[in-house]
């Protein structure tokens, strides 16, 4: 906060309230808002909800049914120049704080927290890591338990969901199941298309374990893969191991993207890869360090982040392949590690 020049921290939806306090804020009308000044930490929690609140460094204050909890923020506030403010907090609380703060500017809470974030300690990688190894496990049942052919892409994907469950994850998050052509589309939503033999399926799924997210793409082929699909998926392959390859400590984010996709647009694919190579992950899908053309940030140990290339040719197939890492000073830490090959389903 100091480094920003911020004299208040105000958390509440979204992640950055749980990693301060292991607490999570209902997304509800009731506002729960985290209170930080210099020296005072202050949970402003609806009292129905205040029994669920472990006990932390910091007070609870909880509110009741006929107070007004934004004039409570705004009095533990006191009157700072600059406040971080969450930055999914809803607008109908940041409209009210805006008006009765008119002298603060407001800064979103990233700008604080996620300098922060972006380091995973130990017990994180850890989390991470067994986020991994479930998503894992499902992927190497897929090829044993999972028939593709004949049935739609909804029915794939709703076992994909189960498996989840059923490897320790508390939630499912998404399920893409992108078969045929439908895989050109990188966040096709599955529908009613039947899958057919000779379909190429690209499975990208995750949830959260422990508070912690898992994400993770492989790419199918329902019986024998054609010459295209075999090609397509090999330029992917190699291009996602060029990117494991270049994610060392020390380089630049968009370095590992233009890694990935140096390979793609020397196979003459370049128009097909359509997003950047990676996000970070941890208690968000998505969350920095993003590994994008233009972001001149170096990987330092303990960045967490997906490297996902992928090729998408429009009306006919896609293929991509994703695993998330962390970078550490003795290497990589892949902590994906199913078969990345063209597995053929039945
Ligand atoms: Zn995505
Ligand atoms: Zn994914
Ligand atoms: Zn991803």
């Amino acid at each position: 906060m100091r480094v920003h020049g911020a004299d208040c921290l105000l958390l509440s939806v979204g992640s950055d309230l749980p990693y301060l306090t292991g607490y999570t804020a209902m997304p509800l009308e009731r506002l729960t808002m985290l209170v930080v000044t210099e020296h005072d930490a202050t949970l402003v929690v609806p009292e129905l909800e205040a029994p669920r609140v472990a006990p932390g460094p910091f007070e609870i204050h909880p509110w009741r049914e006929t107070e007004h909890p934004v004039e409570i923020v705004t009095r533990l506030a006191g009157r700072p120049t600059i406040a971080a403010i969450g930055d999914q907090t809803w607008s109908l609380f940041l409209v009210q704080l805006l008006s009765r703060m008119p002298e603060t500017t407001f800064l979103p809470a990233s700008t604080v927290m996620s300098e922060l974030r972006i380091h995973k300690s130990e017990q994180e990688v850890a989390n991470l890591r067994a986020a991994g190894a479930a998503v894992d496990r499902v992927l190497s049942r897929i090829p044993r338990e999972v028939r593709f052919s004949s049935r739609t892409e909804r029915a794939v994907s709703r076992e994909v969901i189960d498996m989840t469950l059923e490897e320790g994850h508390q939630t499912a998050q998404f399920w893409i199941v992108a078969s045929g052509p439908n895989a050109a589309s990188p966040h096709h939503e599955p529908g009613d298309r039947v899958i057919e033999g000779g379909d190429v399926v690209i499975v990208d799924f995750g949830g959260k374990l422990n508070g912690y997210c898992s994400d993770v793409s492989r790419t199918f082929s329902v019986g024998e893969p054609s010459a295209k699909a075999v090609e397509v998926h090999a330029v992917v392959a190699e291009s996602q191991a060029a990117g494991r390859a270049a994610a060392t400590v020390g380089t630049p984010c968009e370095e590992v993207d233009q890694a990935c996709r140096r390979v793609i647009e020397a196979a003459g694919y370049g128009q097909n890869f359509i997003h950047r190579t990676g996000h970070g992950i941890g208690m968000d899908g998505h969350e920095e360090p993003y590994l994008v053309e233009g972001n001149s940030r170096l990987l330092e140990p303990g960045m967490a982040f997906s490297i996902e290339p992928g090729i998408y040719l429009p009306g006919e197939l896609g293929v991509r392949i994703e695993d998330i890492c962390v970078a550490g000073e003795s290497g990589l830490d892949v902590l994906n590690r199913a078969d990345r090959s063209l597995v053929v389903v039945e």
